[in-house]
Parts: C-alpha cells; sequence; structure tokens
C-alpha cells in the first residue's frame, strides 16, 4: 500500500519518509509523480494542488488528505474522484491561526497600522486607543479555525460576535448565522476577521456592499482564501475612510504579483500566506492520525462535505 506525497517540492520527500516511517511503519511513502510507482498500488495521497485528472488515475485510491484546511486546490480538479477528503486539521494549525487571530487582531486594536503608517513618514502623531473590553471584533466562520480564534480572542477580553452559516449558541460570544444576519453582524463589527471557507457564496463576501455595512473606521483582516475579498472594493473603501486598515495573508493569485496595489499600500499589511503553516512533523502525524482513524472504521478526520462544498 502506498502514499503518494506532493507537498512541500521533492526534495522534502525523504524528510516525510522519515516521518512516516517511525508514525505509520509499513507504508510505503513515494512522491507523487514517481513513474515507477503502479497506479493501484496507491491507497492515500497527501496532497496540495493535484494536477487534475490526476487522482482519479488511481482505481484503489481510499482517501485524500489535504495538506491545507481548505480545499479550493482539490475542487479545481474536474476529475475529482469520488472518494472521501480528509482536510488538514493538525492541533497546531489551529493553534497557528488563534496566534495569527490574536496577533493581527491586536495589531489593530492598539492601532499600529498608524503607526507603521506614521513612522515611514517620519510623523510623531499619537492615537487614542481602548481596552479590549470597549473593541467589537467579528470572526466570519466558526469552523476547525474560527471558532477557537473567537474563543482566543474572547479569553484575550475583547468583545466577539461571529457569523457562520448554521446557528449555534456559545457563551461569550454574540452569534449571527445566514445570510439574512450578515448586516447585523457586520454593523458593530469593529475588526472583522474573515475565516470563512472558500465556496460560490462567500466568493466576494468582503465587498463595497459588505465594507459600507460596517461602521466606519474598521479594519478588515483576511486570513481565509483571496477570493474573499475584491481588491478593487477594499482599495475604495480605504480611499474613502470607511475602512481605515487592512491585513491580508491570502490572496487569488500566490505570490501576490510585484505589480498589485496591495504591496505599496500604506495602510495594507501583507503577510504570505503563513497564518496557519504547521510543520511537516504535525502535519505528518494530522495524517498518520487521519490514515489510522480511516483504516479502523472508515472514520474520516476533519472531512470534508462534498454537500455542503466545504
Ligand atoms: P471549516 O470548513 O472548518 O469552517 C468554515 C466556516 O465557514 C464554517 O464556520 C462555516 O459555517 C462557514 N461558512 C461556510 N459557508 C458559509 C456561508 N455561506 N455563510 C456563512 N458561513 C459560512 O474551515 P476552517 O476553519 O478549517 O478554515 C477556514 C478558512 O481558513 C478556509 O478558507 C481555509 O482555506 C483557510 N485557511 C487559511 C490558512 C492560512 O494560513 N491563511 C491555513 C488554513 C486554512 P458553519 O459553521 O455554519 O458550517
Amino acid at each position: 500500500m502506498i502514499l503518494l506525497v506532493k507537498t512541500g517540492g521533492a526534495a522534502s520527500l525523504p524528510e516525510w519518509q522519515a516521518l512516516f516511517a517511525e508514525l505509520l511503519p509499513g507504508l510505503e511513502v513515494r512522491w507523487w509523480d514517481d513513474p515507477t510507482v503502479r497506479p493501484e498500488d496507491v491507497a492515500y495521497a497527501f496532497v496540495w494542488a493535484p494536477e487534475p485528472g490526476r487522482l482519479a488515475s488511481f482505481p484503489n485510491l481510499r482517501l485524500v488528505i489535504s495538506s491545507g484546511a481548505g480545499v479550493d486546490h482539490l475542487l479545481a480538479d474536474d476529475r475529482l474522484p469520488a472518494v472521501p477528503i480528509a482536510k488538514m486539521g493538525a492541533p497546531e494549525a489551529v493553534a497557528r491561526m488563534r496566534e495569527y487571530a490574536l496577533a493581527t487582531v491586536l495589531f489593530h486594536h492598539r492601532k499600529f497600522h498608524r503607526f507603521i503608517a506614521n513612522q515611514r513618514v517620519r510623523r510623531w502623531e499619537e492615537a487614542e486607543t481602548t481596552e479590549a473590553a470597549n473593541r467589537t471584533v467579528g470572526i466570519m466562520g466558526l469552523g476547525t479555525l474560527g471558532l477557537p480564534a473567537a474563543c482566543a480572542l474572547r479569553e484575550a477580553g475583547f468583545r466577539v460576535r461571529a457569523w457562520a452559516r448554521t446557528e449555534r449558541a456559545l457563551e461569550g460570544i454574540e452569534t449571527f448565522a445566514g445570510a439574512s444576519a450578515l448586516p447585523a453582524f457586520l454593523s458593530s463589527t469593529e475588526i472583522l476577521l474573515c475565516l470563512l471557507a472558500a465556496t460560490p457564496e462567500t466568493t466576494g463576501i468582503l465587498n463595497a456592499r459588505t465594507f459600507a455595512m460596517l461602521p466606519r473606521g474598521a479594519c478588515v483582516i483576511n486570513a481565509a482564501r483571496g477570493c474573499h475579498v475584491v481588491i478593487p472594493d477594499l482599495l475604495a473603501a480605504l480611499e474613502s475612510g470607511q475602512l481605515e486598515a487592512a491585513t491580508l495573508d491570502v490572496f487569488d493569485v500566490e505570490p501576490l504579483p510585484e505589480d498589485s496595489p496591495v504591496w505599496t499600500h500604506p495602510m495594507i499589511f501583507v503577510t504570505p500566506h503563513v497564518a496557519s503553516f504547521p510543520d511537516r512533523a504535525a502535519r505528518a502525524r494530522f495524517v498518520a492520525e487521519a490514515i489510522r482513524a480511516f483504516e479502523v472504521d472508515g472514520t474520516v478526520l476533519n472531512a470534508f462535505d462534498p454537500r455542503r462544498g466545504y
């Protein structure tokens, strides 16, 4: 039985093999396009952005494990076989996103965006800041990553509200569900953090219309997928003062092209898709756990649900 790996570049294979030798002895680990692999021997694939049609060429494929929490890179394959997909859900991935949420929300809460922009032009200008208890942070998405991030922000003292597709009650977090509740959710959100799944419904959701629903001077953080933000609308909202600043970790095209106006905007802060990037050992532990759970009784950890689309 073979586990094919396509993540981190072919040069990373020896490291993956060493990690899996300890975690899953008995499983053969080979690189994705190794020509000596017999397609019928492939049982598992641990992949990022496989070439369309390639997964369908393995007749005995049992489980696909996405190297990222998102599956947009898999859904781009129009011949994706109907095998279960486990989305990366390593505890370390959750912890790293919690940190990113805290770091970026605190960054905007304490107006560091202004101080950094001022430093560039040697301007000494104080800004009034307030306590976390007086700041409302809104999280879009309450999934594997959004819920722990919302809880961490609540524990840091912020007033936290959250919006998702389905209703739920959470202690100390005001929750909103569905499209009809979006205006109410946004109306008091001073710092917005997007951790939504990428689906046709959420594509372009951060646009002129939704920015206008936020209080004037709000800040926006996108750590989910580039498709959520309409960049020209973001630039216009910053220009008009409707938004004060933004932090973006993800983009439609990555790496972000050199000529993107996002690079040079004084109130946009770019991180290179690093919000939650667990190391290889952590990802290997999750893959091993996913394969073991699947072999025991067919359980798919952190399963992609094709009906929901995430
Ligand atoms: P999940 O699938 O666990 O959660 C997705 C959330 O989106 C759920 O809360 C879901 O609502 C909500 N949602 C989906 N559709 C809608 C809709 N139409 N309206 C309202 N809410 C909706 O995803 P994860 O938490 O694992 O990942 C979140 C995002 O983070 C993904 O886009 C992923 O690709 C991205 N990501 C980014 C990384 C980075 O480094 N920047 C790293 C890893 C992931 P409900 O709870 O009701 O189902």
